[in-house]
């Protein structure tokens, strides 16, 4: 037989973003936006490097509209 009690655990949320290209903090619960991650490989220019990128709609459609070939 198993005994259940309730217990409070801690848990990590993102609660803020802020956007890398304008700067504007939000709330992530209410807006959606981009989150970049990438870890470059050994024959890269960037060998090992990790690096993230959150980006706010407005400025990801900028970037998009930036581009040759659109998504
Ligand atoms: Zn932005």
């Amino acid at each position: 037989m198993l005994k259940k009690e309730e217990r409070m655990v801690k848990e990590l949320y993102t609660a803020e973003v802020i956007c890398n290209k304008c700067g504007r903090s939000f709330n992530p619960e209410t807006e959606d936006y981009l989150h970049i991650e990438k870890k470059w490989g050994y024959f890269s220019k960037s060998d090992g490097r990790y690096q993230e990128i959150d980006l706010c709609q407005d400025c990801w459609n900028e970037f998009c509209s930036s581009l040759i070939i659109k998504p």
